[in-house]
């Protein structure tokens, strides 16, 4: 049986909360090792188990082809890769504590709403590009500065969170980066900043959220954490179980050594950053969209006072930036759209295995991906942008791309109907 490495990692990382603080610094080391070195396939274990409702060819369609871009790339060109991951080896090292953190020379365009996250990731690693993207993102904002936040606290905390998000297909670190990205642009080019007179403190909560909202997502939906009753939706009460977890982390590790990203400004500034990082990371919760959606008609198209609506606004936009990969530019937006769908697949396959209901959005025996695409443009994306592009100058764009997206998924909905599984031919993501 093989045993994906990212539960290896989860195994190990249980082991670490048992020993004393020296053994898990050298166990954190040898977490991050495994996941530097990726050559295991990500499948979920039962799914090679055997199972009466998989036929052993339907588990090694699923094993050929349901794998991560580097995996892949891994079994088509084993001696690039092989070299891939050698380089990133030499280039990469764990966060210690203590260490100086110096960037590599970059001319990223932090600015470009179409900078392709996953060539980056290829030269530099997902770690390095959440650190490269939020140094170079709160420089812009000139909040070091302004909120006297060290700059090697921010650059061991954005190391430390980046090795916390799990590998895997969508919540992974880039996921935090791209958002945290989409949520400058937003800022960029509506000029909300200046419109709704927001201060550093309100800036820093979007950006810092949108960094962190993620951090140690399991790749399964509370609604699984729930049915399954496992430990972290009874430590939150089963209400937005896995956001409470993701915030709650993101402060506990600003309160390690070296890593207080906070210890410059005041007790009360701290407490009103606190408070509007939880709203806005709670409010990424997806039962609380329709929410969103009436709000932001109500409180944006009758009422253009943006300095009132200031705390709103940075909820909103941090859902805008979960929700926001199909405004981007076609590859990406196609990108994003197979990795989340193929996270959702793992689920229902693990669901299928585990004998529960299958939830229908993550059944890969019954989705078409094309039109489950046009679907969430459709139905949950472009309802939310209207009232925002409507009422803030300068978002057009994302409406623009968001439909011509959602055309192109329509155009392809035939393709993917003969390439589904159910019709004996699993889908082909056509990685490049
Ligand atoms: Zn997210």
């Amino acid at each position: 049986m093989k045993i994906p490495v990212y539960e290896i990692a989860s195994v190990l990382e249980d082991v670490k909360t048992r020993m004393i603080s020296e053994d898990q610094e050298k166990l954190d080391w040898c977490i991050s090792q495994l996941l530097s070195n990726l050559s295991e396939p990500v499948i979920p274990p039962q799914l090679l188990l055997k199972s009466p409702s998989l036929t052993k060819e339907a588990v090694s369609q699923i094993e050929q082809h349901s794998n991560l871009l580097l995996i892949r790339q891994a079994k088509n060109d084993e001696e690039a890769s092989k070299q891939l991951i050698n380089n990133r080896m030499v280039k990469y090292t764990p966060l210690n504590i203590k260490q100086e953190i110096n960037l590599p020379i970059c001319n990223i365009d932090i600015n470009d709403f179409y900078l392709d996250i996953f060539e980056l990731a290829q030269e530099f690693g997902g770690v390095m590009i959440m650190c490269m993207y939020a140094q170079k993102i709160f420089a812009y904002w000139d909040l070091f500065l302004k909120m006297g936040i060290d700059l090697q606290d921010f650059l061991r905390y954005s190391k430390y969170i980046g090795e916390g998000y799990k590998p895997n297909i969508y919540h992974n670190v880039l996921h935090g980066a791209f958002v945290m990205q989409a949520c400058h642009i937003f800022l960029l080019s509506s000029n909300l900043v200046e419109l709704a007179e927001m201060t550093p403190l309100h800036t820093t909560s979007l950006l810092l959220s949108a960094m962190v909202h993620d951090y140690k997502h399991p790749g399964l939906n509370n609604t699984y954490l729930y049915l399954t009753n496992e430990k972290l939706a009874i430590r939150y009460n089963d209400i937005s179980i896995l956001e409470n977890y993701h915030v709650a982390k993101a402060f506990q590790v600003a309160q390690k050594e070296n890593l207080n990203i906070f210890s410059n400004i005041s007790k009360e500034e701290y407490r009103t950053l606190r408070k509007l990082m939880i709203n806005a990371i709670l409010g990424t919760d997806m039962t609380k969209h329709s929410k969103y959606v009436t709000d932001a008609q109500m409180k944006l198209t009758k009422n253009t006072n943006f300095i009132e609506e200031k705390e709103f606004l940075i909820s909103l936009l941090m859902h805008l930036g979960d929700l926001s990969n199909s405004c981007r530019n076609e590859k990406l937006s196609d990108e994003w759209s197979f990795r989340v769908c193929e996270e959702f697949f793992i689920q229902g396959d693990k669901e299928r295995s585990n004998d529960m209901i299958v939830n229908p959005l993550m059944d890969r025996y019954k989705v078409n991906i094309a039109k489950s695409q046009v679907g969430f443009i459709g139905a949950v994306l472009i309802p939310f942008l209207n009232p925002i592009c409507k009422s803030i100058k300068g978002m057009e764009f994302l409406l623009e791309n968001a439909q011509s997206n959602k055309e192109g998924w329509g155009r392809r909905v035939e393709e993917f109907e003969d390439k589904m599984v159910n019709k004996g031919n699993i889908y082909e993501r056509g990685f490049s």
